[in-house]
């Protein structure tokens, strides 16, 4: 979703890097230039004009902060800014409180059945790293779709949440069934489906609004489909004033939109983003953090968020093991193909690529990476047709050994050959990587 708004902002910088100064003319192009990237971004007329008009009054009579160049002063200037407009470095962590009921609404189509289930599922996870478990509810009430409620049924079996069907068709009726199942059972949670609407209309804020009175949820949070832009700030507005929530989600964060939702939600609204959704599957949901995505969308990388991806998926002493291995110029061929298991866990290449500073702009075409991730899942079958002696000592690999190899993995001999070629360069790295100084300094 950044990577619009960080490829025009790492092009509005790279023009000003040359320059000595950071004198009025430059300011005031590079900042039309700004203001041009976020209303194609589809971010209001007037969040622009002020975010533009507020980096203005602190670049007057700025004076160069010690070695900064100008660029790099006015991209703290716009960092700061942006930071501030996407809710600052407070993060807000959402922790309800056990036993209580979180409404989740949004238009039909926002991504809300999806986001209860992952909601459900982060709740549980977080709750089993300190050793507790939590059991979940999760109901319906969207009469209006067909096959909402079976399709809410089928994600909570994914995130491991019990769901129960109402039987009554009054919504309001169904609700309140809902709730005493739940406190019946003694359920920490309560995650309730409403009904959307393609549009926001009466009939359908007013049935929230009786749910909202009968149930009266301890949280309510809407979901906001990212891709719609300008529009939904139309629609988290139109919710506010009707039913009020505490907080959005922002869903499908992972497709070709252009982050002018992510941009002006906080700030038109005054109420935090707490998740993002970045993908379709029950895992794909992640915190939202201002200074992240300050950084992603100049282009400035996201190494947090990727080691911490890491860190979940990637257990720490195979962690420790590789990382360790890699200093320490001692890679097998077995390492490798772990290594791009690895990477397979933690997400596509493409996905990771964006959380690597420099990287998240256009410098690698989508192309390249798909070459890439079809070249790895080749190179895994070359390694697993190898003996375990030829993965430890890939010298043994004479001619008639990689036909052999090939052979098994259906490829051609030439694809060996590339396969150790990769492996000699690796090593190479890894050899340099030790003399500077070990891999753990990339992450201090
Ligand atoms: P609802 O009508 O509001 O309940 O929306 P759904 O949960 O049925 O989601 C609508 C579509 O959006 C489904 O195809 C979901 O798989 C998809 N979706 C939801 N969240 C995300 C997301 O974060 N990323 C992507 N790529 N798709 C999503």
């Amino acid at each position: 979703m950044f990577d619009f708004l960080s490829q025009k902002f790492s092009s509005i910088f790279s023009v000003l890097s040359g320059k000595k100064i950071l004198d009025e003319p430059s300011v005031d192009e590079a900042l039309s230039q700004v203001k041009e990237a976020l209303l194609s971004a589809d971010v209001p007329y007037d969040l622009v004009e002020q975010f533009t008009r507020s980096i203005k009054e602190e670049t007057a009579g700025k004076k160069l902060i010690g070695s900064l160049k100008p660029s790099e002063q006015l991209l703290k200037i716009v960092h700061d800014k942006l930071l501030a407009f996407l809710g600052g470095k407070e993060n807000q962590l959402f922790a309800p409180e056990r036993s209580s009921v979180i409404m989740v609404m949004g238009l039909q189509g926002s991504g809300k059945t999806t986001t209860i289930a992952k909601l459900a599922y982060q709740l549980k996870k977080r709750a089993e790293k300190s050793n507790k478990k939590l059991r979940i509810l999760v109901g319906s009430v969207d009469f209006y779709r067909p096959a909402a409620v079976d399709q809410l049924e089928i994600v909570a079996q994914q995130a491991q949440a019990d769901f129960y069907r109402a039987q009554a068709s009054d919504p309001v009726a169904a609700a309140q069934e809902l709730y005493c199942r739940f406190k019946d059972e003694r359920y920490d949670y309560l995650l309730l489906d409403t009904a959307g609407r393609l549009h926001i209309d009466n009939k359908m804020l007013q049935e929230l609004k009786s749910i909202d009175s009968e149930l009266q949820p301890q949280h309510k949070l809407l979901v906001l489909d990212a891709m719609t832009g300008q529009e939904s700030l139309a629609v988290a507005k139109a919710f506010d004033q009707a039913i009020g929530f505490q907080a959005a989600i922002l869903s499908k964060t992972d497709s070709d939109t252009r982050g002018g939702a992510a941009f002006s939600f906080r700030y038109a609204l005054k109420k935090p983003i707490i998740f993002i959704g970045t993908g379709e599957k029950v895992e794909d949901l992640d915190q939202f953090h201002a200074e992240r995505v300050a950084g992603r969308m100049l282009g400035m990388g996201d190494i947090q968020s990727l080691i911490e991806r890491a860190d979940e998926k990637i257990k720490a002493s195979e962690q420790e093991r590789m990382s360790r291995s890699f200093e320490q110029g001692q890679m097998t061929l077995e390492d490798f193909a772990q290594q791009m298991d690895m990477v397979n866990r933690m997400g596509s290449l493409s996905s990771l690529m964006k959380y690597m500073p420099g990287m998240g702009n256009a410098q690698v075409s989508s192309e390249t990476i798909e070459q890439g991730q079809v070249e790895m899942s080749r190179f895994r079958a070359i390694i697993s047709s190898m003996t375990r002696k030829e993965r430890l000592y890939p010298r043994l690999l004479n001619p008639s050994r990689r036909n052999r190899v090939a052979h098994g993995a259906g490829v051609g001999a030439q694809e060996v050959d590339k396969l150790l070629f990769r492996f000699d360069q690796m090593q190479q790295y890894a050899k340099l990587i030790r003399k500077s100084g070990g891999f753990r300094q990339f992450f201090k």
